[in-house]
């Protein structure tokens, strides 16, 4: 029988990154396992010293921080206005998403008493902006966010309680155009990123029905678009199209990371780096 990595050291090799391959390695021995890993360890260890050691000699700012300001300037020379709106919402306002009581998405939701919670999404708040902006701009209004969302996920390597959304809008567009206004949001957003070969995929999500969702291995974005049956509840009957993706998991594909966590907001990692070395 081929012998493989114990537990604890197919955490440890996770933690320090260490690629699918070698995470997948067999020996002949526990032995030869034993070896193998102990030079395996150390290899990891002096790279991670060095990715730190750059971060703090050249970068200087963790890829969140630079990837977020390079979808800002992106986004921004296509003609989207970054807002940043409240992490703090009503339930009036969640409930107006069709997120009350018995919704899956209700239960995964921070309170901070009863009226007001920590915000799962961005998409309450750009609804209520749109309603003004309506008012005040000439159409098509074109509007992101990047910001903290929280929900309670049962961990794993894909999910974080607290990660960075970025919700990228077009509201008041030809209804014929929003598919490939959809395409170009989502190739502006991956090329920033640096991300190719991902595909669309139609999924159902709980809170918009279906949805065209970017995968790469991964789901990295999920679409809407409207006319939808929430926009009566926001008083809006524009065509719109709509993007969020989860920066965290946006950087782990980039840059071949194997969990979400070292990539955001950690006491445990800094910039992808386990510093527990
Ligand atoms: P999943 O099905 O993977 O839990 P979701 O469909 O619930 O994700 P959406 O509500 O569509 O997620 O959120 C848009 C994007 O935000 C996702 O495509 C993903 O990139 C990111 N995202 C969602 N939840 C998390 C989380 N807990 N941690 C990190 N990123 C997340
Ligand atoms: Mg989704």
């Amino acid at each position: 029988m081929a012998i493989t990595w114990t537990i604890i050291q197919k955490q440890r090799l996770k933690e320090l990154n260490a690629s699918e391959m070698q995470q997948k390695q067999c020996f002949e021995s526990t032995r030869e396992r034993e070896q193998v890993f102990q030079e395996l360890e150390r290899q990891l260890v002096v790279s991670s010293k060095r990715r730190l050691s750059q971060l703090q000699k050249s970068k200087k700012r963790p890829s969140l921080s630079v990837l977020e300001q390079e979808l800002v300037m992106a986004l921004n020379q296509k003609g989207f206005v970054q807002v940043v709106t409240p992490n703090i919402i009503s339930k009036g306002s969640l409930a107006k998403m069709s997120i009350s009581d018995e919704h899956p998405l209700f239960s995964q939701v921070f309170w901070l008493d009863s009226k007001r919670c920590l915000r799962p999404m961005l998409a309450p708040n750009l609804y209520t902006l749109w309603k003004d902006l309506l008012r005040l701009w000439e159409p098509p209004i074109r509007i992101f966010e990047i910001g903290t969302c929280y929900r309670k996920e049962s961990q794993g390597g894909l999910h974080l309680n607290e990660f960075t959304m970025l919700n990228v809008t077009e509201l008041g567009l030809e209804v014929s155009q929003r598919q490939q206004r959809l395409a170009e949001i989502v190739s502006l957003v991956m090329s920033t990123v640096g991300i190719d070969d991902y595909k669309l995929e139609v999924t159902n999500s709980v809170v918009y029905g279906d949805t065209l969702d970017v995968i790469k291995g991964i789901e990295l974005g999920s679409s809407a678009m409207g006319p939808h049956v929430l926009d009566e509840k926001w008083g809006i009957t524009e065509p719109w199209v709509g993007i969020g993706f989860g920066l965290e998991r946006l950087l782990m594909v980039k840059e071949g990371a194997q969990n979400v966590q070292s990539m955001g907001r950690s006491l445990s990692y800094l910039d992808g780096v386990r510093l527990n070395i």
